[in-house]
């Protein structure tokens, strides 16, 4: 059996996904352009290597590697991506490099991540929402910048089929979420933001926090198990076209709070900052399609996901002061 090489080892999906292939017994590549120390998971079992996919890369130096897993990019949430968008648009250079080394080297089977920033605009501005089926995609109105790198390597993979049989897969992430991913420093996602600001209120005492937006903003988060069973089914399978890879379960960004509050044991005051970058006004995923395909849909309910993610933020937080 070969190796199994993971770009983004070194991040959030990345990282569960390493250390699930791991536990199943695969052996192991995982590529970070991160120093080693900043991985959110230790790689024990796995090949470390450090390196800017950006750059090629030549496999020939490591094990025989069997399939590519592509979860690395330069991302980040809305505050991120909003004033990022070179930077985002860059990863097309790794998704580039790492499809032309696959070609070359024969590998069976290449997976990337994409995203429901693919989604046209034009289906995500009211609160009255249609879920997002995978024909939405078309005619092209993504996410500016990072949203355009996403659909446009979605294509590449599927060229890269189409033109050389190189075996590819594309899910379309619906916000994920879960421990060991980023949850301050400007990156870091809805989920992990409320969960960070209501630790800090407990922590602190001052019971006040910032929402980004007037709250009612909607959307659906994912459970990171469910994503990396998804995407473990994805790649096995058969089915070629790109498919989302998100929960049904759709919240307003008020309701997060609320369940979040909850879970922390205390009410707090919101300050709406209406002008903070805050995307698209509603997005849930279709499952149609993948309920087709693999027979059943993440359906890990929010309120369960989202407490052990609060409890690993507020750990971590207590940690460090
Ligand atoms: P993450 O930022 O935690 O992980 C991405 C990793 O890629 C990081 O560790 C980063 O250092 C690495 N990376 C970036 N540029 C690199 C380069 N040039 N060479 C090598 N490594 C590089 O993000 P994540 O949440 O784990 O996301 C994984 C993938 O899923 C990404 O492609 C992302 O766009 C996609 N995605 C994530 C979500 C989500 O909600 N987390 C939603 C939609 C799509």
């Amino acid at each position: 059996m070969g190796s199994v090489l993971i770009a983004g080892a070194g991040g959030f999906i990345g990282g569960h996904l390493m250390n699930t292939l791991l536990d199943q017994g695969h052996s192991v590549i995982a590529v970070d352009i991160k120093p080693l120390e900043k991985w959110f998971q230790k790689p024990s079992g796995a090949q470390t290597i450090v390196y800017d996919l950006r750059e090629k890369f030549d496999f020939r130096k490591f094990d025989q590697v069997e399939s590519i897993f592509n979860l690395a990019a330069d991302m980040g949430g809305m505050g991120f991506i909003e004033s990022n968008k070179a930077a985002c648009m860059l990863s097309v250079l790794v998704n580039t490099n790492l499809l032309i080394s696959a070609q070359k080297e024969n590998i069976e089977r290449y997976f990337f991540a994409s995203s429901a920033c693919v989604y046209s605009q034009y289906h995500q501005e009211k609160l009255d929402f249609i879920p997002l089926k995978e024909s939405d995609a078309y005619p092209a109105m993504p996410e500016d910048g990072y949203g355009w790198e996403k659909l446009f390597s979605e294509r590449m993979c599927r060229h890269f089929f189409e033109d050389f049989k190189l075996e590819t897969r594309v899910a379309r992430f619906h916000n994920v979420y879960g421990p060991f991913g980023t949850y301050e420093g400007g990156r870091e996602k809805a989920p992990a933001a409320i969960c960070r600001k209501i630790a800090q209120a407990k922590i602190s005492g001052n019971h006040e926090i910032e929402v980004w937006g007037d709250g009612k903003q909607k959307r659906s988060f994912m459970w990171i198990d469910d994503c990396i069973r998804g995407i473990l089914d994805v790649m096995n399978m058969n089915f070629r076209d790109p498919i989302n890879l998100g929960s049904a379960e759709t919240v307003s960004i008020n309701e997060l709070v609320s369940f979040v509050e909850e879970i922390a044991g205390i009410k707090v005051k919101k300050n709406y900052v209406l002008n903070a970058p805050q995307g698209v006004r509603a997005r849930t995923s279709d499952n149609t399609r993948f309920r087709e395909q693999y027979g059943w849909e993440p359906d890990t309910e929010l309120k369960v996901g989202i407490e052990k993610t609060f409890r690993w933020i507020y750990d971590d937080l207590v940690k460090k002061s």
